[in-house]
């Protein structure tokens, strides 16, 4: 598996000079946006959205609100890259578990109130044992899917 940061601020619009170019779509499974603001429909305390993604889906996509996110950091006085890194794991953790993946505890609670923050703030939010499992079988599923697709394919 590899991750492949793509900053759009930077590009041109042209969609061949990006790295999210045609070519590479076909070998990405999920795409984590940081887009600057959220839509207002929202609720207010989400940081983020993880989008449906059924089993079949080839691209699973999650996104992220950086304006939600730095109205969080100045509430609580934490920072705003610990904030945004645990929110970005919470959303892809969200397409690695499937639906109805929230927890009453750690990296995965539905609300991350004034505890959970001060746990991210030490590195202490994290995935527990059962969704670390979960998340380490579909990854492998996908990384042997991936190997009997190439495997299939004609040279
Ligand atoms: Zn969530």
């Amino acid at each position: 598996m590899q991750v492949i940061w793509v900053n759009h601020a930077d590009s041109t619009g042209e969609s061949q000079s990006s790295p999210t170019g045609q070519a590479n779509l076909d070998q990405i499974d999920y795409v984590l946006r940081i887009l600057p603001r959220s839509r207002a429909a929202l609720k207010d305390s989400a940081l983020g959205e993880a989008l449906p993604c059924p089993p079949d889906e080839a691209v699973c996509f999650a996104n992220v609100f950086y304006n939600r996110v730095e109205q969080r950091t100045e509430v609580e006085r934490i920072s705003l890259e610990q904030v945004l890194g645990h929110a970005m794991a919470h959303e892809l953790g969200h397409l690695l578990l499937g639906s109805n993946s929230h927890s009453s505890t750690g990296i995965m609670s539905g609300k991350w109130r004034a505890d959970e923050l001060k746990r991210a703030a030490k590195g202490d939010l994290l995935f527990t044992a059962q969704q670390a499992r979960i998340i380490h079988d579909h990854a492998l599923a996908k990384i042997n899917q991936r190997e009997a697709l190439q495997l299939s394919a004609p040279p």
